[in-house]
């Protein structure tokens, strides 16, 4: 028996396993797409197909050919890189092996078809050279060079990262793919790569060689030198930023374009795949471009998504995004795709360049007047689709008849939007970029919208893209397939009225095919140009060289139409694909007027402030609002102020640059430190903010730590998270950058996480010495608040009021305990409670437990007033004694650990025996019998009570 691998079908097959190594190849089989081998046993287990056996044992798994996009979005969503082998003729018409290609590579960083991106979120595939290090600079962070592109739009950046915010940077571009060079070790896969659970690829290293890649970059882009990318020079760290560039650039060729290899061996014209026209030249980002916000602060004030919600980036409700998401309507959301990919991307990555940040502002201000303008702009800019992207599937060969026809309707309408732009100084540079393109758009536009259908057919296959009467051939082929009845009876006319045959007919069936009919009596007249084709019993049967041709024009006029409309698409394509760069300026201009208008739509419709920004960090709010809140509950929110740092210029009194939010739980304490951070965040992102007034000083980055918030590091200490996140804040936050801390120190024992509070505190108001970090602390550990005594005008106490009604008032409780009702106003001054038990029954928890607590709590308090001899702290419950003296006893130089004075609390907790003892241990002078020993000794101590 032969061996099932030799067949030629198999040979094929192992062909292109070769070709694409890494990828799941499935090999188009009649009906079915079929893997083999290990593929199929991956995809029958990772997506529950069958696993059969093909002759020989070769195990086989196969999917339904017209289920294959549904099937490649389960691969891909498992990160798993698939290579589709088409036929490319019709296996009838074969003779022997059946040609075929791989004709796509899909990646989950490398989508550009529409059913397989989801929706509007960005995209993208990024290859990353670490920097190896000892080679670090002394003192410095080593960096990491990373390369980033969407396949679908063309997009392509490279900056240098320091490797401890990668994951952040990788999270706000949306990366769904990272490359990486092979190494020696078996699992070099990056950290951050498995950190967000993003598919990883290791390719060659060769490929991230300097040499090798400025080859592929300067032959791709056709230039000399790399020098107007901003890549001139061999600095290390622009030498890595070629490197990783070089290597994705030939990823993208691999995945999205036909190698020589494939090409040879395949007929013309049977196969198109497109090339990279439309990636752009690498943009080198600088460092400082944007306000940094990273991934932790991005989650904990939930701009993308909430941080319950596991749900899909800016599907779930409650997020900031998700207040401009609403569908359809003019009250703040996009009307494009581009529009809101840039919105997205406002948001994560604000802008900190103030002349960058003003001109959103003068835009958004102008379109919040100008009404009429901005809903003729509306109504323009909701015509257009994802542009972006279809020039991408375009530049790709990827395009579809629906792609082509949104195209030349959305480019339509550049002329109108230049020509309501027409006298708006604040959107001038939208304008320009507009009329650079117009007309190179406008007549490729107007011949698409000339050529084809309205509504047009999802496929090209299905035919029916091009209208009637633009094209000779076309028409014809098109009228033979509907008009093949009424030309026979014509014919049949007309060779009657020429023989003088009255009952000649012209028919057609499946057999014979089409045939002129006489019967036997008038055979012998029959003229000598009808060829007599076959014998009836009572008839003959003829045809005739015309009647021949048209049969075949028939038989052939839907593949001849189809293939008609095949090359006038293609020929449309063509002339788009050389517009691909005017496709993307336009996209982007409509990118930024769209996510402009959607801004100012918001801030007419919930009367959002224009922010008034300075370079000096301080950050004044007047009666501001949660976004989100103030969405979701519209009218309800209590506003509230917030002062932090002075403006020398103003002459005011000076302002301590760190506030400290003490107040119940449920107060509203975390809702107003987020408040401020996203007026602050949305003040730079360009729009305008939910307050009456806000004066907010640039600001290079936002940190966000909220304590102990388990639900997101699971697997992981979370107080050791905390603490880790917490350090990075100490030591990266700079007198521009805004910090929010809500209850840190939360995650650990009250004693220990009330003292890191304390130590936490201290350090950022000392660093505050002139002025910033602007710094709002939220804590129930309401002893923190002596801080404003020991730190005069450095540290601000503000308080969330609650209104107590007084036990025996009215209302009240029933058993006799006063009754909270929260006020969420941030007023001055410091609070003394923490009404935990309060919070508590509110919750529900039963009477007799909060009655215990509350006994408890009593006891504790007498204790720890008892016992603490030196500056009794606040007691948890009832008067507290006033102590600006304690200033004075806590040395301004070295600061405690806490509040000295707390340790009173637990002096019962004597040192154990087992210390002393092992501080006896003489450790170098041991034998390890000695030490065993003593080892022995120790543990029998510690059992001991
Ligand atoms: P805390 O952090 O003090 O425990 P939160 O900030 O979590 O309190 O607020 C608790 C709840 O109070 C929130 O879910 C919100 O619905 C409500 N709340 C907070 N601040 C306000 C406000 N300014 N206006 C209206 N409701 C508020
Ligand atoms: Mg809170």
């Amino acid at each position: 028996m032969p061996d099932p691998r030799e067949t030629p079908a198999m040979q094929q097959f192992y062909r292109f396993k070769q070709r694409y190594p890494g990828c799941m190849l499935l090999f188009r089989m009649g009906d079915f797409y079929e893997t083999f081998d290990d593929d199929a046993v991956q995809i029958s287990k990772t997506l529950g197909l069958t696993l059969t056996q093909r002759q020989g044992g070769i195990p086989m798994a196969g999917v339904p050919h017209h289920q294959l996009e549904n099937y490649l979005k389960r691969l891909i969503a498992k990160g798993i890189r698939v290579a589709v082998c088409d036929q490319l003729i019709d296996a009838s018409q074969a003779k022997g092996l059946v040609p075929r290609a791989v004709t796509r590579v899909i990646t989950p960083g490398t989508l550009v078809d529409e059913s397989l991106l989801e929706g509007d979120a960005p995209s993208a595939v990024a290859a990353l050279l670490l920097e190896k290090h000892d080679g670090a600079r002394k003192g410095e962070q080593p960096a990491a060079a990373l390369a980033v592109a969407d396949a679908s739009t063309g997009d392509f950046a490279v900056l240098a990262v320091p490797q401890h915010a990668l994951v952040d940077e990788l999270a706000r571009r949306g990366v769904r793919e990272l490359l990486y060079a092979e190494a020696a070790a078996p699992d070099a896969t990056p950290a951050a790569a498995k950190s967000l659970g993003i598919a990883s690829t290791a390719r060659p290293a060769w490929q991230f060689r300097p040499q090798e890649s400025r080859e592929a970059l300067t032959r791709h882009f056709a230039v000399a030198t790399l020098a107007g990318f901003g890549l001139a020079g061999d600095d290390e760290a622009t030498t890595a930023m070629i490197c990783a560039a070089g290597a994705l650039l030939r990823y993208l060729e691999e995945t999205q374009t036909l190698s020589a290899q494939d090409k040879a061996g395949i007929p013309d014209g049977l196969l198109t795949r497109g090339s990279l026209s439309h990636l752009r030249p690498p943009r080198r980002e600088g460092p400082a471009q944007h306000l940094a916000i990273d991934a932790v602060s991005l989650r904990s004030l939930e701009v993308e998504r909430t941080l319950r919600g596991d749900a899909a980036p800016g599907a779930a409700d409650g997020t900031l995004l998700s207040v401009f998401a609403h569908a359809g309507c003019g009250k703040g959301s996009c009307r494009t795709p581009m529009g809101r990919r840039l919105l997205r991307e406002w948001l994560v990555a604000p802008a900190r360049e103030l002349p960058e940040v003003e001109a959103r502002h003068a835009a958004v201000a102008t379109l919040v007047e100008d009404r009429r303008l901005a809903d003729q702009l509306g109504t323009l800019l909701s015509n257009i689709q994802d542009v972006a992207r279809i020039g991408g599937r375009i530049a790709l060969s990827r395009a579809t008849p629906r792609d082509l026809v949104a195209l030349a309707r959305s480019l339509a309408q550049c002329h109108e939007l230049t020509q309501a732009l027409a006298n708006t100084p604040a959107l001038a540079g939208v304008r320009e970029s507009l009329l650079r393109v117009a007309t190179h758009l406008a007549p490729t536009a107007a011949d698409i919208n000339r050529l084809c259908v309205d509504e047009p057919p999802a496929h090209l296959r299905d035919g029916g893209l091009f209208r009637d009467g633009i094209d000779a051939n076309l028409d014809e082929a098109r009228l033979l397939q509907r008009d093949a009845g009424a030309w026979l009876s014509e014919y049949q006319a007309t060779l009657i009225a020429q023989h003088n045959l009255p009952n000649l007919k012209v028919g057609y069936n499946k057999v014979a095919g089409y045939f002129i009919e006489l019967p036997e009596a008038q055979a012998r007249t029959a003229p000598p140009e009808l060829k007599r084709m076959q014998t009836l019993r009572n008839a003959e049967r003829y045809t005739t060289p015309q009647l021949r041709e048209f049969e075949h024009k028939v038989t052939t006029a839907e593949s001849r139409a189809l293939e008609r409309e095949k090359e006038l698409f293609l020929d449309l394509c063509a002339r788009c694909a050389a517009l691909t760069a005017d496709i993307h300026a336009f996209a982007t201009a409509v990118a930024r007027l769209d996510t402009l208008l959607a801004l100012a739509d918001k801030a007419r419709h919930r009367g959002w402030a224009r922010p008034r920004m300075s370079a000096v960090p301080v950050l004044r709010v007047r009666q501001g609002r949660h976004p989100v809140l103030d969405e979701a509950l519209p009218g309800t929110c209590v506003p509230n102020d917030c002062e932090l740092g002075a403006d020398p210029a103003a002459r005011q009194a000076p302002c301590p640059s760190l506030a400290l939010i003490t107040g119940p739980n449920m107060a509203g304490k975390s809702t107003y430190i987020r408040q401020v951070a996203l007026i602050t965040l949305l003040a730079h992102a360009g729009s305008f903010v939910p307050a009456e007034s806000a004066d907010v000083g640039l600001t290079d980055r936002i940190f966000t730590r909220i304590g102990a918030d388990d639900a997101l590091h699971a697997g992981q200490s979370t107080f050791m998270v905390e603490m880790i996140e917490t350090a990075n804040i100490l030591h990266h936050a700079t007198p521009h950058s805004l910090v929010v801390l809500d209850e840190v120190g939360r995650g650990t024992s009250t004693l220990d996480g009330l003292s890191l509070a304390w130590g936490i505190v201290e350090h950022l108001a000392r660093a505050a010495e002139q002025s910033g970090p602007r710094t709002l602390f939220a804590t129930h550990y309401h002893e923190l608040t002596d801080l404003e005594d020991r730190l005069p005008g450095k540290v601000a106490n503000l308080h969330v009021a609650v209104r107590e009604w007084p036990a025996g008032g009215k209302p009240k409780d029933h058993d006799g305990h006063s009754e909270i009702v929260f006020l969420h106003r941030i007023l001055p001054g410091r609070t003394d409670q923490s009404y935990g038990l309060h919070v508590a029954r509110l919750a529900g928890i039963p009477k007799e437990v909060i009655a215990r607590a509350r006994e408890v709590l009593a006891s504790l308090a007498v204790h720890h007033v008892g016992e603490t001899v030196s500056a009794p702290p606040a007691a948890a419950n009832g008067p507290r004694p006033r102590r600006k003296a304690d200033a004075s006893r806590v040395p301004a130089a070295a600061p405690t650990v806490g509040p000295g004075d707390q340790l009173g609390l637990f002096k019962e907790y004597l040192p154990h025996p087992a210390i002393e003892a092992l501080r006896e241990v003489k450790l170098d002078s041991m034998t390890p019998m000695q030490a065993f020993d003593a080892l022995r000794k120790l543990h029998d101590m510690a059992e001991e009570p």
